[in-house]
């Protein structure tokens, strides 16, 4: 945490919190990594100034799902299915990595999520191959700096994938004591488990209680569509009794609207990934069937071997794609959508810390809160003039207009670029990284092999 004290000026602030609102000219105050106050005129002596004039004062975004682990193999996959993407990236791709690519793949995709202002990140990792892979995650995603929650998952492999009989590594037990003895820091713990048609029932009895001993919360994926396998993810988690608000569902796509009843009866949380599930098939994103149920979900990224790795495509695919959903058959009947630009900001912000149990400490800007703060400039050629802020957000602004991040007050990207970040040698080594899995996965492209082929 830094310890400076830090006014930003001038800014108009879009603090997502009910009681702070939207301040234009707004100043806020950062004291020792926490928001003191926000207000217009501050008069304050002493502090560092920065000068937001022109710019939105925003809370950073929360991706409540990442596999981070595969930024070296970005876009490797850039339109196939959910059947080809388990057969390729759990099935061969993740066999291949070494400690240092997951080490490089969490690096450079933590600054990725940073300097596309996501400030708080769920690392969904199941690359644990051995235990100095997990060691290499955790490492990658402190040197970024970023607030995470590091999601300790299974190694990849299909053994791990369809009705496991493999109990979740007891590894998490040594992760917790060396490295999450305290929960009040910058990367905090979860378990990313594996439900009933991943696993088997024992399995999952077993791996939820391992995530309840360990006083952990749990993330995972239900009700996504295979060809091959057709479960009812959420289902037999409830037949199991594991349900509970300790738990954040992703995807539910194909799960019944009996399996979203129970999660919203059992006070769970929801991540969507809207670009993903309609690109690969899990299903329609169930943006408005959640809703109907009073859950209001988190969106997120997935997997950068198919996806943008910022938030601005999620919200707008969420958007887009629940107002159609809206539409009918019946030409006499006008076209009413319900979901607007604030909720999926809503979504990427302020839920994305419910559905991390952070909501005291980021997703929003209030006095008390943690200093997790975006600077987006708006006079700029995509996004100038400004109208509706939130709409200049959601719908026109994208990682170009990110000028400054701040985790905990500290700056971590100012004036557009990442701070205290080599990145040529970050490139660099993701280059050196994705030859050495691609080559072994028969997947690289013959150019790309190429000394000089630093593209
Ligand atoms: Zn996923």
């Amino acid at each position: 945490m830094s310890s400076q004290r830090l006014l930003i000026r001038n800014g108009f602030v879009v603090s997502m919190d009910p009681d702070v609102g939207d301040i234009p000219n707004g100043d806020v105050l950062v004291e020792d990594g926490a928001i003191v106050k926000i207000e217009r005129g501050l008069g304050v002596s002493g502090a560092e100034e920065i000068d937001a004039t022109g710019m939105i004062v925003m809370p950073g975004f929360v991706d409540t799902h990442r596999h981070t682990w595969q930024t070296p193999v970005r876009g490797v996959l850039p339109c196939c299915t959910l059947d080809n993407y388990f057969a390729v990236m759990l099935g061969s791709v993740g066999g291949h990595y070494r400690p240092e690519d997951v080490h490089i793949g969490n690096y450079a995709g933590a600054l990725e999520a940073l300097n596309g202002g996501v400030t708080t990140l769920l690392d969904w990792s199941h690359i644990n191959n051995t235990p100095d892979h997990s060691d290499a995650a955790i490492q990658g995603l402190k040197d970024a700096g970023i607030r995470a929650i590091y999601a300790h998952g299974v190694p990849t492999g299909g053994e791990w994938w369809s009705f496991s009989e493999l109990n979740h590594p007891e590894d998490v037990r040594r992760i917790r004591e060396t490295y999450f003895s305290s929960d009040d820091q910058l990367l905090t713990l979860a378990l990313a488990a594996r439900a009933p048609g991943n696993s088997n029932f024992e399995v999952a009895k077993h791996d939820w209680e391992l995530a309840r001993d360990l006083g952990i919360r749990i993330s995972v994926h239900v009700g996504m569509r295979l060809t091959t396998v057709h479960v009812h993810h959420v289902k037999n988690l409830d037949d199991l009794g594991l349900l509970g608000p300790d738990t954040t569902y992703i995807h539910c796509t194909d799960s019944t609207d009996e399996e979203l009843d129970l999660i919203s009866e059992t006070g769970g949380t929801v991540s969507i990934a809207p670009y993903v599930e309609m690109l690969m098939g899990h299903g329609p994103p169930p943006t408005g069937r959640l809703l109907n149920r009073g859950v209001r979900p988190s969106l997120s990224v997935d997997v950068v071997s198919s996806v943008p790795g910022e938030m601005f495509t999620q919200m707008r695919t969420a958007l887009v794609h629940e107002r159609i959903g809206a539409f009918t058959d019946t030409p006499d009947e006008a076209f009413a959508p319900t979901l607007t630009h604030k909720d999926v900001l809503e979504f990427a912000t302020i839920e994305g810390a419910r559905a991390c149990a952070l909501e005291d400490k980021v997703g929003s800007l209030a006095p008390g809160k943690q200093a997790d703060i975006v600077l987006l400039k708006v006079n700029a050629i995509n996004t100038a003039p400004m109208v509706d802020p939130l709409g200049t957000i959601v719908v026109f602004a994208d990682t170009s207009n990110i000028d400054s991040v701040f985790v905990a007050g500290r700056a971590v990207k100012r004036n557009g670029r990442l701070v205290d970040v080599d990145v040529d040698g970050v490139i660099q080594k993701l280059e050196e990284s994705r030859n050495h899995i691609l080559s072994r996965g028969g997947l690289l492209p013959e150019w790309a092999a190429e000394p000089m082929a630093a593209v």
